[in-house]
């Protein structure tokens, strides 16, 4: 059963033609997304057409993650703060449905890495778990007794990043908060805090495995508060596991960090918290939009 599955990130378009969990193609183009929805979308039609050429067969359907709030049932993007202008106008099953003769199915771009990450990837059976996904901001999504959480208005879950974890002189975020987690821990925070634009993931574990002070405090503002934000996730969705996923996952000893500060705050009568990094976590979105046309946990 082959599906095509589309990752709308900041910058980039992610495209991949998936069959039975396995990644047969996985295609990378940078794109404009101020450019506006109705450009992407051309844009996708035709590497849509061009893959599903190169692979014979049926298609079952296409599966499409968005960096924003959606309704999902609907199909349809609500919010995605200032990009793909127009996405909110747009009929996308129908577009879906005209232009490549497939069923679409749309789903935020956490949620879509933890249900790929559940079904196929390094967290293969957990049923009660929150992914943190470390990046230019920290996306979060939660999974409650074998279901995504969704809630009400789409959101459940999904705002971690924005969790207050310093209210007395907090930073101010994006999001027009104080103190969010990811005011402290996204790498457009890291920039900020270390007055350097080249700064991420990448040059903080460079500079801090070689002793430098000023990456050594910054370690310590990014544990901790990756720390503070997995105990707050915790303990608002009753999760046994916690997922890292995304850049900043590959730097062992600040996820080591963060997890100690978690051991040492969290409450957790029932047992003691487990701990997963994503082995593949740039495949964890495709895999969970593959995963919405077999699985049920989703
Ligand atoms: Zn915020």
């Amino acid at each position: 059963m082959k599906t095509l599955c589309a990752d709308l990130g900041g910058t980039r378009l992610k495209l991949a033609a998936v069959e039975n969990g396995v990644v047969l193609e996985n295609e990378v183009t940078p794109i404009d997304t101020n450019a506006g929805m109705e450009r992407v979308l051309e844009n996708l039609t035709v590497r849509c057409r061009a893959m599903m050429s190169r692979h014979a067969g049926e298609w079952k359907g296409l599966g499409v993650a968005f960096p924003g709030i959606l309704d999902e049932a609907a199909r349809h993007v609500i919010y995605c703060s200032g990009k793909y202008a127009g996405a909110d106008k747009i009929d996308l099953p129908k577009w879906a449905s005209e232009s490549l003769g497939l069923e679409m199915k749309l789903i935020n771009d956490a949620r879509a890495a933890i249900i790929g990450e559940i079904n196929y990837g390094s967290a293969t059976g957990e049923t009660d778990a929150v992914m943190l996904i470390l990046g230019t901001g920290i996306g979060t999504a939660a999974v409650c007794q074998g279901k995504v959480y969704r809630g009400k208005h789409g959101m459940a879950g999904l705002l971690g990043g924005h969790f207050s974890i310093d209210f007395d002189n907090g930073r101010k975020c994006i999001c027009g908060g104080t103190g969010c987690l990811e005011a402290y821990a996204g790498t457009w925070a890291l920039k900020e805090l270390a007055e350097d634009k080249s700064y991420d993931f990448q040059r903080l574990e460079r500079d801090y495995l070689a002793g430098d002070e000023k990456a050594k405090m910054l370690f310590g503002i990014q544990a901790k508060a990756l720390g503070a934000g997995a105990v707050s996730l915790i303990h608002a969705f009753d999760a046994e596991t916690v997922i890292f996923s995304g850049g900043g996952s590959r730097f062992a000893a600040l996820l080591e960090a963060a997890e100690a500060y978690v051991y040492e705050h969290v409450w957790t009568p029932w047992g003691k918290v487990k701990f997963i990094v994503a082995q593949h976590p740039e495949d964890s979105v495709v895999l969970g939009l593959h995963s919405l046309f077999v699985h049920h946990v989703c």
